[in-house]
């Protein structure tokens, strides 16, 4: 089987330059261009001798994602849709900020989840991504536009936690191949117990954002059909576990969907639930998905009145920014429009 480039470790690519025939140092060259500078192609790796860029090509992959399709947006948001050998498609997903910038990554073709508000949960899941697919997302938007990247969050489509081994990795590959702090990886889940114990004991300092959605557990197991079958209070006490263990404030996500999530005494049973724990609630107001059932974001009213309430009752709370206005789209509808010629809807 043919070697994925990106994925394999500096030592990993020495060992490879070492049995083509080639110097230690040819390996830390090679992972210079892969990692380093982000290079796509044996053309580019100019320093490495000719000999060796042939053997590379005909005995490696690299890269492993190559670009289909991009949107980009008046407020620089811009998503691109890559492509892997085997036709597989995901979206990476750039995202300036003025003091920052960060890469959303996806860690499946799709998802198993199947949440009832969710673009990418239409198709199932097709299949989890090796770590090495998931840091080239990273490199691929590097590539393509040019960008430092300063931040990843693990938001893109599929459940980071269902590809729990090859997350891991990539979060390493991450910090000690391309110099991103675990401190400024974000990784997004629907919240499985297990998992969430199991990542505080990984000693890596990433910030955990948990998808609540919903205050009780009928409303979510209906929402979240395969993560509400953990009841609340089993992921509430993974959650306070998690701060203990990691002493890093984490945060809750909270999908806000007009009449269904969104009451007075909805936000003051949140702020129950998750009374004590080191987190804020971060607001994501819906995002219409075309063909995913009857679900309306709710007015600006509602949005201030509902953070208002949680406020009151002491939470820290924050409010996704809507980016990507109007040529991009919610998260897995650049690949459902590439797929089934859906009209681009809304923004991210
Ligand atoms: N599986 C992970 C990452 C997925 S997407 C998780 O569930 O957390 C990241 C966030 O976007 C999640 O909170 C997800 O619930 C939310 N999301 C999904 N569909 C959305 C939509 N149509 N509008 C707004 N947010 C959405």
């Amino acid at each position: 089987m043919r070697v994925n480039l990106v994925g394999s470790t500096t030592e990993e690519l020495v060992a490879l330059a070492c049995e083509c025939g080639q110097p230690a140092y040819r390996g830390r060259q090679l992972a210079g261009w892969v990692y380093g500078k982000s290079a796509r192609s044996f053309d580019e790796m100019t320093s490495l001798p000719a000999a060796l860029r042939a053997a590379l090509a005909e005995g490696t992959v690299h890269p492993l994602w190559n670009e289909v399709r991009r949107s980009a947006s008046t407020d620089g948001t811009t998503k691109i849709l890559a492509e892997a050998a085997d036709g597989a498609r995901v979206e990476c997903v750039f995202l300036p900020y003025s003091e920052r910038s960060s890469v959303c990554v996806s860690t499946q073709v799709g998802c198993a989840m199947d949440c009832a508000f969710c673009a990418t949960a239409m198709g199932g899941l097709s299949r989890s991504l090796c770590a090495g697919e998931i840091v080239d997302q990273v490199l691929l938007v590097r590539a393509a536009l040019g960008a430092a990247v300063t931040h990843v969050v693990y938001m893109g489509m599929g459940e980071p936690l269902a590809n729990y081994a090859q997350t891991v990795r990539s979060i390493r590959l991450l910090a000690e191949e391309v110099g991103i702090s675990p401190r400024r990886i974000t990784v997004s889940t629907v919240g499985i117990p297990d998992a969430i114990r199991r990542l505080a004991g990984e000693g890596l300092p990433v910030t955990l954002a948990v998808s609540l959605h919903a205050p009780d557990d009928a409303l979510r197991h209906e929402l979240m059909p395969v993560a509400g079958a953990h009841s609340l209070d089993s992921l509430l006490r993974a959650c306070r576990d998690w701060t203990q263990t990691t002493r890093r404030r984490m945060t809750f996500e909270y999908l806000l969907l007009d009449g269904i999530n969104d009451s007075a005494d909805q936000a003051r049973e949140l702020a129950r639930r998750i009374h004590g724990c080191l987190a804020n609630v971060n607001i994501i107001p819906y995002n219409h998905v075309e063909g995913r059932g009857h679900f309306h974001r709710p007015r600006r009213a509602a949005i201030e009145a509902f953070k208002r309430e949680l406020e009151r009752a002491g939470i820290a709370v924050t409010e996704r920014l809507r980016r990507g206005n109007p040529v991009s789209a919610a998260c897995g509808q650049l690949r459902n429009e590439s797929v089934e010629g859906r009209k681009l809807e809304d923004g991210c």
